[in-house]
């Protein structure tokens, strides 16, 4: 019997979905319009690409949250994570809501200002705090959460000059069972570094310790996790009203809660296997309900949800520019909506359908942006109709991140409108241009003449 050659497994990729009675279905029907505005009556106005918000859905959504939460729990109140997108417009939005405002760098914390934010209602995190911002954030009364030791020291040395005893939390970090753990934030919980901290605060005199802050991650599609983080911040909440006889104000969660995008790599869409606000709410209530808190005097929960809040009401649309056929075969689509406007895109399979009505006749399609780079990707593999060059495609769920996390490389930044709730359109941000993009630069003279 000769031998058998070896042959090296091979691990090959699922491409897109599960092929129906019918084959391969195009996921979605047209996107004609938004909130009752046809889509392309938006890009002739505006242009494509353009990115779209619904307040509607922005204020729905924000509604749905707080209801998960106030139902659960007595005591709640949302800060709207800056970062994740803060237009001015789509803030002020969050703060009609009730919402304070969580900022993680001195830009943002002005921002915040701007935004006629009461400073006590504003909560300043980040492993960044220059001592101009801090003194800053001192003087509004607003809520530091501590990152590190010499920024608590850096602190302690700031309230040694004035009157007012400056609020503050720390940042804990620790194992939920999500790995990789986010251990570079804050204080660990497990080895004794934030009893250490707690216990410097207190000791100190000279700050008022007014909350325990973590945030565990981001995308967690495990409601436990936060069971677990609850647990172990109201277990310290209680170290300290036994040792030190009084009672920390708040518990803050941070954000991380899943959106219903579909995570590159994931089987299932999303809106089928992610958790909605109502599992994560239940998990944390139930574990601080069952905590040793005092019932009587249950700490304030604070949330800093970010893209679950805000994905939904977020919209790029765009054009196709060309249909190109790759060398093996594939299809490809050229758009004119890059990476460069959805860094998402990078963790997501983002939903994208076509603007209008299109034939049945679909093919496993690449979709590129109009980048000269090779990274220049908007969907690996979707099955997607036949389109033609000039036609509408929308992608969906881009509200988080996208506004914030975009480039102005190659090409310029487009307009954002927001539809309001009566369906009027409204530019919040305009788009680049050769002058918006030249204003800072300088020309030294000797270059004035080529
Ligand atoms: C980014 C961030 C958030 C928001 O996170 P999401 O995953 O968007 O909900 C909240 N808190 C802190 C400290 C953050 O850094």
């Amino acid at each position: 019997m000769t031998k058998q050659i070896y042959e090296r497994p091979i691990i090959r990729k699922l491409e897109t979905g599960m092929p129906g009675k019918f084959g391969m279905r195009t996921e979605y029907p047209p996107t004609t319009q938004i909130d009752g505005v046809p889509v392309k009556k938006i890009m002739e106005q505006y242009g494509s690409p353009v990115f779209i918000l619904s307040e509607d859905t922005i204020r729905t959504t924000f509604k749905r949250a707080q209801r998960a939460f106030s139902t659960r729990y007595p005591k709640v109140q949302f800060a709207w994570s800056y970062k994740t997108n803060y237009l001015d417009a789509v803030c002020r939005i969050y703060h009609q809501e009730g919402s304070w405002a969580e900022v993680v760098s001195g830009f943002e914390y002005d921002k915040a200002l701007h935004n006629d934010v009461d400073g006590r209602k504003i909560i300043f995190n980040g492993p960044g705090k220059s001592e101009e911002d801090l003194k800053k954030a001192i003087d509004n009364d607003s809520l530091i959460h501590i990152d590190h030791l010499d920024e608590l020291y850096l602190l302690i040395g700031i309230a040694g000059n004035s009157s007012r005893k400056p609020r503050v939390a720390i940042r804990v970090n620790m194992d939920t069972g999500i790995y990789p753990q986010w251990d570079r934030f804050g204080f660990n919980y497990e080895n004794g570094q934030a009893w250490d901290a707690i216990n410097k605060i207190v000791g100190s005199g000279k700050l008022e310790l007014t909350g325990l802050h973590t945030h565990i991650g981001t995308f967690i599609l495990t409601p436990n996790a936060y069971a677990v983080a609850a647990t172990k911040l109201a277990e310290l909440a209680t170290e300290i009203s036994n040792k030190f006889n009084f009672s920390i104000k708040y518990i803050d969660l941070g954000g991380g809660f899943a959106s219903r995008n579909t995570l590159k790599g994931s089987y299932l869409p999303g809106p089928d296997v992610n958790p909605t606000f109502d599992d994560y709410a239940e998990a944390i209530s139930s574990a601080l309900l069952n905590s040793r808190l005092d019932s009587s005097n249950l700490p304030l929960l604070i949330l800093e949800t970010g893209r679950a809040l805000i994905d939904d009401a977020g919209y790029l649309a765009g054009s196709v520019v060309a249909n190109k056929r790759l060398s093996g075969g594939k299809k490809s689509v050229i758009l004119d909506l890059g990476v460069n406007l959805l860094f998402t895109s990078f963790w997501y399979d983002h939903k994208i359908t076509p603007a209008q009505s299109f034939p049945l006749h679909r093919e496993d399609t690449v979709l590129y942006g109009p980048l000269c780079m090779n990274i220049d990707v908007v969907r690996e593999n979707i099955s997607f109709p036949q389109l033609n060059a000039g036609d509408g495609v929308v992608v969906h769920s881009v509200g988080a991140y996208n506004m914030t996390q975009w480039m102005q490389f190659i090409t310029m930044r487009p307009k954002v409108v927001l539809i309001d709730l009566k369906g009027n359109l409204h530019v919040i941000r305009n788009n680049e241009s050769l002058g918006t993009v030249i204003e800072n630069e300088i020309v030294p003279d000797y270059l004035k003449s080529v």
